[in-house]
């Protein structure tokens, strides 16, 4: 029985287009995108709270092979990005196999019939030969569960779905969470509402940002002249490369690096805020690069006025009128703002539930044994399945990298395979323990194992205490390894 689809993509965010993208190239065209939202860009088109801009230069945070001379800041906004989704999926054709609004509950190998079947909510199975998840790593929002908060009278907003005519002037407002949404969002409420309190568990490091309008010559030079913006592009991705390569990865051979940085983000910190008192509250106690340090110019300042408060005591409560923190002061609030982020680990590795050959299930299999993919992409006994967002996988600063890292390891293994004329690949055990202990090792020397990061309880670790999500290797190498991994690293066969 032939499957529906050479292959399934599960998500229309820039990870799934890129890998739509690469299927076409490689002739595998009768696929289809399957994506919960009702339109496609993935996090930029959930994401639409005030203040949201890219915080990669957006020379770097593109498809290299599709640069856009007309990004309007070196940062761009938000609404930039999610237009330039819209154009690629426009280009290169990938609208017609996008099916919005479809839930992906699971997916299942079939091993009689050599494919997958993935299961829609509402019943509907679909079958392809190859599945690619392309759920994203902060896909799935997150609300802790603070007592009380069922009773909450006023209005509460995550930041994941945020209604754009939603007017906070005159509010008394709270933000709970301090990440890189928080940063962007506190500078935006702040000039709107009456009273904004910031409550903050751990305070997030932040450097200045470095951003301006890209006037229009410029933008006709990128158009006319596409090697300045490589040139650009070139520039930014080495600084970044040269920040994670040396003061995150290999933080333990060059500490002062990592140290420049804590410098530079502390003189920003003192240079913006006046109270003594709120600058040591908003000083970090963990090493940079711990957790995503961000960029603002604003957020710092945001605290300098009369009617923004920081509160560093933990949440107590939520009563219907305000925030309990336990010192017992209670907060007077009509508007809960929440910028705590997404469940990475618990829900989202894998974000279906993704049942392979002799049944065995992912989630389960990450969880008994340690969090792992074959070059951040296969794993053992899940057949024709490429997993984009996997342990490990996440290469460099921008998700681009990784994105078409992972772009150039479909095109070697599905030329390999189509060499030898077969339908399935499967990594073996041997080539996984290998990556798995290669990364293992490497990590040693970054800052996750070899500095301090007791108290950043950051979203790189798991809940096994493994700094699990990124790849512990520079792009350079990345990229390298995806044209160059040993072949027989997978097994091949016929399909039934
Ligand atoms: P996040 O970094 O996970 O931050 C969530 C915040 O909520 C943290 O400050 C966290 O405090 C707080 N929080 C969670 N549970 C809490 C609780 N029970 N009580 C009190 N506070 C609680 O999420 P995010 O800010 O949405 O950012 C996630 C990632 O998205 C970023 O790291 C970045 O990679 C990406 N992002 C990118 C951009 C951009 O490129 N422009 C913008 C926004 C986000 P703790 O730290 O104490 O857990």
């Amino acid at each position: 029985m032939a499957p529906q689809y050479d292959a399934i993509v599960v998500g229309a965010g820039f990870g799934g287009m890129g890998a739509g993208i690469e299927l076409d190239r490689l002739g595998l065209s009768n696929y289809v995108i399957l994506e919960r939202e009702d339109d496609l860009g993935g996090t930029w088109h959930v994401n639409h709270y005030p203040g949201l801009a890219v915080d990669i230069a957006s020379v770097t945070y593109s498809y290299s092979f599709e640069p856009n001379p007309y990004w309007t800041r070196l940062f761009a906004p938000g609404a930039e990005l999610k237009k330039y989704a819209t154009h690629i999926a426009d280009k290169y054709g990938l609208r017609r196999r996008m099916r919005f609004g479809t839930v992906v509950d699971g997916a299942r190998w079939d091993e009689e019939h050599q494919h997958w079947v993935v299961s829609v909510a509402g019943g509907e199975n679909v079958t392809g030969r190859y599945l690619l998840t392309a759920t994203g790593f902060l896909s799935q929002p997150y609300t802790p569960p603070f007592p009380g908060i069922d009773t909450f009278a006023g209005k509460i907003i995550h930041t994941t779905a945020w209604e754009d005519d939603f007017d906070l002037t005159g509010r008394k407002a709270a933000i709970i969470g301090t990440g890189a949404t928080a940063v962007q969002l506190v500078p935006e409420v702040a000039k709107k509402a009456q009273a904004l309190t910031v409550f903050q568990r751990t305070p997030i490091w932040v450097v200045p940002k470095v951003d301006t309008a890209i006037p229009a010559p410029v933008q006709k030079l990128f158009d006319r002249v596409p090697a300045t913006q490589k040139a650009a592009r070139l520039f930014n991705t080495s600084l970044l490369e040269a920040l994670m390569v040396v003061g995150v990865l290999n933080y333990t051979k060059a500490k002062p690096l990592n140290k420049a940085a804590g410098v530079l983000a502390k003189a920003h910190l003192r240079a913006s805020v006046r109270d003594k008192e709120t600058r040591k509250q908003l000083t970090p106690h963990y090493d940079f690069g711990c957790k995503r340090p961000t960029f603002s110019n604003t957020y710092f300042r945001s605290f300098n006025q009369p009617h923004v408060r920081l509160e560093t005591n933990s949440i107590e409560r939520i009563e219907a009128d305000g925030i309990v923190t336990a010192d017992g002061h209670k907060t007077e609030i009509d508007t809960l703002i929440l910028a705590t982020g997404f469940n990475l680990w618990d829900v989202n590795f894998p974000a279906i539930e993704i049942i392979g050959r002799d049944g065995v299930n992912l989630g389960k299999f990450w969880r008994d044994n340690r969090f792992q993919a074959y070059e951040g992409i296969t794993v053992p006994k899940f057949p024709n399945f490429l997993s984009l967002n996997s342990p490990y996988s996440y290469s460099g600063l921008s998700y681009f990298t990784t994105i078409e890292a992972q772009m150039k390891h479909m095109g070697r293994l599905f030329g390999e395979l189509f060499r030898r004329g077969e339908h399935t690949f499967e990594v073996t055990e041997h080539a996984n323990t290998e990556f798995l202990d290669r990364v293992t090792d490497k990590l040693g020397s970054s800052v996750f194992y070899g500095g301090d990061c007791a108290t950043a309880r950051s979203y790189y670790f798991n809940p096994h205490g493994e700094a699990a999500l990124l790849r512990p290797t520079s792009t350079l190498n990345a990229h390298r390894e995806a044209v160059s991994f040993p072949l027989d690293d997978y097994v091949y066969g016929k399909s039934a």
